[in-house]
């Protein structure tokens, strides 16, 4: 027998996919955080990273030179959210350290002390276009990788 993909399988290539990419269902899901977060809304955490809003629950990756390293937890992730007052990276579980839920008291920026802390995630491709920039700019002080484009004639 020959094995072909299950037709009833959805997938998320293909038929009326209704927005975006659908994030796997375990990555909506914190399973790193060291407490319990009696106040987590998973509905809520689920529908913001499916919307793009957070960074999904990533496992934590290798030290590859393309994962980012969160500066909390000092976890590699794919990419990271990042604070919209300074910029700085931070990882979906850290973040909900933080901001379990929409409390209403002001989370200050763990970074740069700003109030009214915030988040924002680009994704992982706007993300990782980014770092594609910084690495070249790396790649010349780390010698690794050249960029083999000689003037040619
Ligand atoms: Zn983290
Ligand atoms: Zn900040």
């Amino acid at each position: 027998q020959l094995s072909l993909p299950l037709p009833g399988i959805a997938t998320t290539m293909g038929n009326a996919a209704p927005r975006g990419p659908a994030v796997e269902e375990r990555l909506t899901q914190p399973r790193r955080l060291v407490r319990q977060l009696s106040d987590l809304d998973s509905d809520r955490l689920r529908r913001l990273i499916r919307s793009g809003d957070l960074a999904p629950c990533f496992d934590a990756a290798e030290e590859d030179g393309r994962a980012v390293e969160c500066p909390i937890c000092f976890h590699f992730y794919p990419s990271l959210n990042r604070s919209k007052c300074c910029g700085k990276g931070i990882c979906t579980e850290c973040f909900l350290q933080l901001m379990p839920s929409k409390a209403s008291k002001a989370v200050h920026c763990p970074f740069c002390k700003t109030a009214a802390y915030a988040v924002e995630y680009r994704g992982a491709r706007t993300l990782s276009e980014k770092k594609l920039q910084r690495e070249e700019e790396q790649s010349v002080y780390e010698g690794a990788t050249r960029i083999h484009s000689k003037n040619a004639g």
